[in-house]
């Protein structure tokens, strides 16, 4: 992980992390300043229904996931790209 350097003490080093809503925060390990948010990994979450907030690499409920994909029409491609992987993924997993 990078080092990043705590605007508060100065201490250079690799940050503590927390994760809030949208962000992860980074946080001095010496003060506990906060440093700056990092990016998300790129996982596509759900946002609606039962799964809302969950990453659709953590679903499991393979029904879902294909009535969401039948039924759930303006979705970015990349959203439907990883959904579809999920189900395909869930189908190797359940044979
Ligand atoms: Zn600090």
């Amino acid at each position: 992980m990078e080092q990043l350097t705590c605007p508060k003490c100065g201490l250079i080093d690799e940050p503590e992390l927390a994760p809030s809503k949208i962000h992860i925060g980074a946080y001095c390990k010496y003060c506990g300043a906060w440093i700056k948010w990092m990016p998300q990994g790129k996982k596509p979450i759900f946002y609606f229904g039962k799964y809302k907030d969950k990453p659709i690499d953590e679903i499991t409920d393979v029904q879902y996931l294909k009535w969401a994909k039948e039924n759930i029409k303006k979705q970015k491609a990349d959203w439907y790209l990883a959904v579809q992987n999920r189900i395909s993924e869930l189908e190797f997993l359940l044979k």
